[in-house]
Order: C-alpha cells, then sequence, then structure tokens
C-alpha cells in the first residue's frame, strides 16, 4: 500500500501530511480568504460566508490530489463513537457530464438523517432532519482504506432546532464559557492585555492488545470487548515486569504503524511504553487545544484500531478487559493558557505570577469541590465501574492531590501566615519568598482521581473507551463557575475600598478553607479513605446509574444552562442516553455469557465429565481384578463428583441468569432498569463467571472451548 510505508525510519517528514492545516491554506487560499480563516482557527473569529466556496475549491483539488473520491462530515453522536456518511465529490452537469464538485456550502453544512442516531428524545422521529456543522478549528484530513480515501470535515452535529446531539458541540460552548470567565478575573487583577484563554489538553491513552485469532474465538471480546469469564492465570502482574519493560518487536511494528498513521493526520503522537498489565500499552500525544485534542483522541482510537486489525490483533480499549489484571484508562491533562501562551496553572518563578497561578489553583479547587457529582457523571459509563470504586486507581470519590509544597502553600494561607509587602517582592509565606513549585512533583499520587502534576491537573478517572469531550465540557463549565465567583467576591470587597492585593488573599483563604474537603493526599484505595471521605460529606458513587443521577439535579442544571453549554432538553438527553447505554451494554454482556455458558461452557464440562465418568467406571470394574484399593476409586470417585456438582451449579447458575435476564425489560422506566442490573443482573452475571471459572480449574485443558487468560495474556 502506498500510504503506508513500513521503511520510512521518521514520520515527521511527514507531520500532518494529510490534513488540510494552515500550511497548506496558505499554499492554496487567496489571502484575503486565508488571512480570515486563520482568523477563525486562531482566535475564533466566525468565517465570513462569502469565503467558505473559495475553502472548499481549495480543499477539494487538495483531497483529489490525495487520491480522496468522496468526503464526509466526521462527526460525534451520543454513542461515543465518531459517524461519517460519505458523499462522493460528484456532480452531473447538465450535458450529463460527471464532475468533480463541491460547493462551500456542503462544506458548511451537510443533513444526515439524525434518526438513527441517539437523541435521548431531543428528536422526535417525524423530524429526523440534524445537521452536521463544520468546525473551521479542527483540521480537515484524509483517511484512507485499504482502496479508498475520503475527505473527513471535522464537525458539530446539531438538530433542525439547533439542539447539540453531539459531544463537540458543548466542548465548544464551555471553552467559550470559560474563556470568558478567565478573561474577566484576569482584568481584575490586572492582566487587561489577555483577550482570550484556551484549556489544553493531553490525553494519555492506556490499551491492551491481543492476538486477533484468539480474540476472534471469544464471543464476549467480539461482544462486549472484554472478557466475562477466564480463570486468573498463576502470574499476571504480581512481578510488575511489565511497566516500561522492553516493548515486543510485535507491539513495536504496531506502534510504529500506528504513530505514522497519526502523525500524518496532525496527532503529535510522543510518547509510548508498556503499562502495568501484560499486553497493556499506552501513547499520549503532545497537548494542544482541548477540541482538537478530543478529536485527536478519537482519531487516534480509531487509528489504534485499524491498525491493530490490519496486523492480525485486536484492540481492547474496554476500561476493564480482564478481571483481576490492571484495567484501562484515560489521564486527561489539563491546564489553561492565556492569550499570549501563558499556563495559570504553571507556578512560574516570580511572586506576580504565583499570584495568578494560586487564584487559579484555587478556582480549579472550588470547581472540583462545588461540581465532583458532575464530574463523576461524565465519566460514568458501565466499563468504569469496573475502575472507579472496584479496588483499582482511582476511587469513584472526586478529590484532588496538590502534592506536599503546594499543600503546604494552602495551609499557610489559610493559617494566615501570609504578608504582603509593600514591594511586592516579597509576598512571604513565613518565609521569604515564595517557594518555587517544582515542576516535577515525583511524589505522585497515583490512587488521586484528580491531581495535579506541575503545571496542569491530571484527571485520571476518565475511561480509557470513552470520548474526552464531556468531561472536559463539565470541567471547563465547573471552572468558569468558579472563577466567576471568585472574581464576583473580589469586586465585592474591591468595593468596599479594599486593595486589589489585600482583597485576592482575602478571597483565596476563603476559598482554600471553603474547599478544604476536596483535598486529599493520601491513599486513594483505603478504606479509611472511604470512611474519612464520608465525613467529609464526599459523594461515593459506585455504579452509574447512581453516578448519573448528577445530570437531574437542579443546581446542576441550572449551571449548564446559566452559561449555555447544554440546555435542559440536552442534559436530560444525555442523562437518558448514558442511562440507556449502561442498561444496554450489562444486557449483552449478560445475554454474551449465557451463551458461551450454555453453548460452549457447559457443553464442554458435560463431555469431560462423561470421559471422567468412564474412567472411573472402569476403574470399578478392574478394581478387583487389579486389588486397586476403595481409596483409589474414592479419590478418583470424588474428582468426578467435585466436578458433577460444579456442572450441576453451572446449570442452576445459567438457569438464574437466564430468568435475570428475562426480568430486564419488564423492570420499568429504564432508572429502573438500570437498578434491576445493578441488583439482580449484574449479580446473575458475576454468578455464572464464577462457577465457570471454577470449572477451567477442573477441566482438561484440551478440551476448554475458547482460550484462556494464559493464552490471551502470555500467548506468542
Ligand atoms: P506525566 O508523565 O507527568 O503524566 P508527561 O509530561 O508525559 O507527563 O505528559 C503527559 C501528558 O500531559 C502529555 O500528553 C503532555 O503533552 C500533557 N501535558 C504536558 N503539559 C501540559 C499542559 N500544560 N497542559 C495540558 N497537558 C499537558
Ligand atoms: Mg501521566
Amino acid at each position: 500500500m502506498s500510504n503506508h510505508r513500513p521503511n520510512n525510519p521518521t514520520s515527521i517528514s511527514h507531520f500532518g501530511c494529510r490534513t488540510f492545516n494552515l500550511e497548506t491554506m496558505r499554499a492554496k487560499l487567496p489571502r484575503e480568504v486565508y488571512k480570515a480563516i486563520e482568523q477563525t482557527i486562531l482566535a475564533g473569529a466566525k468565517l465570513p460566508p462569502v469565503h467558505a466556496d473559495s475553502v472548499a475549491h481549495a480543499m477539494k483539488e487538495w483531497a483529489l490530489e490525495h487520491g480522496a473520491t468522496h468526503y464526509c462530515h466526521w462527526f460525534q453522536p451520543l454513542t461515543g463513537a465518531t459517524a461519517e456518511k460519505h458523499d462522493a465529490f460528484l456532480s452531473i452537469e447538465r450535458d450529463g457530464a460527471p464532475i468533480a464538485r463541491f460547493s462551500g456550502s456542503q462544506l458548511i453544512q451537510s443533513e444526515p438523517d439524525a434518526s438513527s442516531f441517539p437523541s435521548g428524545g431531543m428528536r422526535a422521529t417525524f423530524e429526523a432532519r440534524g445537521y452536521t456543522a463544520w468546525d473551521p478549528s479542527s483540521p480537515a484530513f484524509i483517511m484512507t482504506g485499504p482502496k479508498s480515501a475520503t475527505l473527513c470535515i471535522p464537525s458539530a452535529f446539531i438538530s433542525y432546532h439547533g439542539q447539540a446531539l453531539d459531544e463537540k458541540t458543548p466542548l465548544l460552548r464551555s471553552c467559550a464559557a470559560l474563556s470568558r470567565a478567565a478573561t474577566g478575573l484576569l482584568g481584575l487583577l490586572g492582566h487587561t492585555d489577555v483577550d482570550r484563554v484556551v484549556p489544553l489538553l493531553g490525553v494519555e491513552q492506556e490499551y491492551f492488545l491481543v492476538d486477533r485469532d484468539l480474540y476472534e474465538r471469544r464471543a464476549d471480546l467480539v461482544m462486549a470487548h472484554r472478557t466475562l469469564l477466564g480463570a486468573l492465570p498463576p502470574k499476571a502482574q504480581q512481578l510488575e515486569d511489565h511497566y516500561f519493560g522492553s516493548i515486543p518487536d510485535r507491539v513495536l511494528d504496531f506502534m510504529e504503524e500506528v504513530e505514522r498513521e497519526l502523525h500524518e493526520l496532525g496527532v503529535p503522537v510522543k510518547t509510548r511504553h508498556n503499562e502495568v498489565a501484560p499486553r497493556q500499552y499506552e501513547l499520549a500525544p503532545i497537548y494542544e487545544g482541548v477540541n482538537i485534542a478530543a478529536d485527536h483522541n478519537l482519531l487516534t482510537m480509531e487509528i489504534l484500531r485499524r491498525v491493530a486489525k490490519r496486523q492480525g490483533l485486536a484492540l481492547l480499549l474496554h476500561e476493564k478487559p480482564f478481571a483481576e489484571v490492571n484495567g484501562s484508562g484515560k489521564h486527561n491533562n489539563w491546564s489553561i493558557a492565556d492569550s499570549h501562551g501563558r499556563n495559570l496553572l504553571d507556578p512560574g518563578s516570580t511572586p506576580e505570577s504565583n499570584l495568578v497561578f494560586l487564584v487559579f489553583l484555587v478556582c480549579t479547587l472550588k470547581a472540583v469541590h462545588k461540581r465532583a457529582t458532575m464530574m463523576r457523571a461524565s465519566i460514568a459509563s458501565a466499563g468504569n465501574d469496573h475502575r472507579l470504586g472496584a479496588n483499582e486507581a482511582p476511587p469513584a470519590i472526586m478529590s484532588v492531590f496538590l502534592g506536599e509544597e503546594l499543600n503546604a502553600i494552602l495551609n499557610a494561607i489559610e493559617q494566615d501566615e501570609v504578608n504582603v509587602t509593600e514591594d511586592r517582592q516579597s509576598i512571604s509565606l513565613g518565609l521569604s519568598q515564595m517557594p518555587p513549585v517544582a515542576r516535577d512533583n515525583t511524589d505522585r499520587n497515583r490512587t488521586s482521581p484528580f491531581a495535579f502534576t506541575g503545571n496542569k491537573f491530571e484527571f485520571r478517572a476518565v475511561p480509557s473507551a470513552m470520548p474526552v469531550a464531556m468531561p472536559n465540557a463539565v470541567l471547563n463549565t465547573a471552572m468558569a463557575e468558579a472563577i466567576d465567583d471568585f472574581a464576583a467576591k473580589l469586586s465585592a470587597r474591591q468595593e468596599t475600598g479594599e486593595a486589589l492585593e489585600a482583597a485576592v488573599w482575602a478571597v483565596l483563604r476563603a476559598e482554600v478553607i471553603a474547599t478544604k474537603a476536596i483535598r486529599f493526599e493520601g491513599d486513594g484505595y483505603s478504606q479509611e479513605w472511604l470512611e474519612e471521605a464520608e465525613r467529609r460529606g464526599l459523594k461515593n458513587a459506585r455504579t452509574t446509574p447512581e453516578a448519573l443521577e448528577a445530570w437531574r439535579e437542579e443546581t446542576n442544571r441550572q449551571l449548564f444552562t446559566r452559561y449555555g453549554v447544554l440546555s435542559e432538553g440536552e442534559l436530560e438527553a444525555r442523562y437518558r442516553v448514558r442511562l440507556e447505554e449502561y442498561v444496554n451494554k450489562i444486557e449483552i454482556e449478560a445475554k454474551t455469557l449465557l451463551r458461551m455458558a450454555r453453548t460452549e461452557i457447559l457443553p464442554a464440562c458435560l463431555r469431560y465429565q462423561g470421559e471422567l465418568a468412564r474412567s472411573f467406571e472402569s476403574l470399578r470394574r478392574v478394581s478387583e481384578e487389579l486389588r486397586v484399593g476403595p481409596d483409589i476409586t474414592s479419590a478418583q470417585g470424588g474428582l468426578l463428583e467435585a466436578l458433577a456438582s460444579d456442572n450441576s451449579a453451572l446449570v442452576r447458575r445459567i438457569a438464574e441468569l437466564d430468568a435475570a435476564v428475562g426480568g430486564l425489560r419488564s423492570a420499568g422506566t429504564t432508572a429502573e432498569e438500570a437498578r434491576y442490573c445493578v441488583d439482580a443482573l449484574i449479580p446473575a452475571t458475576n454468578g455464572v463467571r464464577e462457577i465457570c471459572d471454577r470449572l477451567e480449574l477442573r477441566v482438561d485443558r484440551q478440551q476448554w472451548p475458547i482460550p484462556t487468560y494464559m493464552d490471551l495474556l502470555f500467548h506468542g
């Protein structure tokens, strides 16, 4: 294949070659059109519609040069994946001659039938129309298949009435809200030269890779993307010999192909390494603006999947593909920068920048403290329930880890040990100067769901398979609110005649005290933390249905409507879609396991039981002649008995699961179905699994009908 260059040693020279980026646009567009689109991309200005045809024409010419035959609006419906509908660059002239055409209006808007995408009730079926609208801030790119190439145009997806049917739209709105709030606060702090603030994001993506043949022989992996049964091998990750270990050649080949493709698509992938579990890996790009980073994470997941398939591997993005083996997440590294590129969460080295830093740091604490339940809801999924709160990093309780130095500083502020001296050079915390906060905070707390790591916050509870738009939209919106609140308190003090700096310290102090409950430096896994968190009034939503209730709380709804990020209807829709998705996933898992247990595991176990019975029978027949004593026959009889007993237990558990599956759809509303999943269906599924896993260790390995954990995690 020409577009995959296995022997190309570097992909840097190809970086972005499959994107319609600024450089390409500068070369292809008339000057004034280029200037306009540059403004759109760099400063968020609206592209004057008169230029759309010109951009579309250049984009089409460029795409044709790259072998594209079709174009599509590439968008993110609420399914958690991306969607695309391809149209050929084809028009028929009046004389019947075909011509490659792509107009400005086709670029700007398209009208896929929205009725097959979940809308959570926002769109009545008689009104199936939905529109995709070009997002010029995210570069169009060429996606290649084995024999085809398609121009993909990143787009938002909205209903006929302008409601957001996608993940991107609320993210863009939240960025605007955050920018407005942060610019305002910076203005109050004297930084009037800032005209916008942007969230930055770097997403570390964890994943598993398994052999594709083995994968295809397991219905659970194919249907549910995780193993629904499987006995633990004697060694899983106890030896901790996989993390950062040398990467096997086969995986290295995979990673190189992924990187090459992603670099061509302008995704700045930088880091790759083994993760904790066998067959688990991680990849991380250089951070970018949050909207682009979110698109790029979706592209990354897509390319990982495609390349894996091409190389005879299967990608598992699920949060918990293997029980009792480390699961996968996404570390959502988030910071905010002003229009001069200054990171507001960078402690810097001067007291002055320290002050801005402290203000935004404390605003982040306020945001997480006040909207912890929304943040938890934003990352809730059936898969993530296996990580959060299930004895794995991080727990389901939202808290913030700051590290020793920052904690000391906040404690000093709380104790009012801060003296602001006249010359501003020594904002002292009982010290002559604020200590520079070490960038490389080595004492990282891996158990924290939201940790400060030098100049950014790392939201670690984000699930590996989920798009990152929603968690970031929630984070940005919560942050906008916290910043506005901080600014209002600051203004109120200034109005009473208080000097700016004194007012800032006073508000800082009040907020440090008010948000103290959200700070936690200890072990997030421990039982003590569960109890301590409860005393502090921090919520611990262990399951998705519980967590999602936050979408319905009045105060949360008010926040999102007030900031224009999600309307009541849009919020309700997301709640419903997520809840339905949860129920569907649990149902698929239950049905898949039921089928596997009945049609694969039980038959194999019964066959083996037959063999044992025959062998036992013949042993008994010859026992007298051979003088085989009763202890021998009874030992072997015991073997048969244990197997028969487990088989019978399996038959009963299968019947229980069958009944539980049967009861789901008559449980009532979706919320009741979800509760039913938690209370009845999941326990019944676990019940079957328990016996299957026991049987796996009793039955002839040759006869076990599906690849085992040993095969999947240690084979090849
Ligand atoms: P770590 O190992 O500390 O988690 P890395 O430096 O490897 O951190 O970065 C992890 C991710 O965080 C990368 O995607 C990186 O680009 C991103 N990142 C680094 N600095 C920032 C920042 N200021 N804002 C957002 N993301 C950042
Ligand atoms: Mg990290």
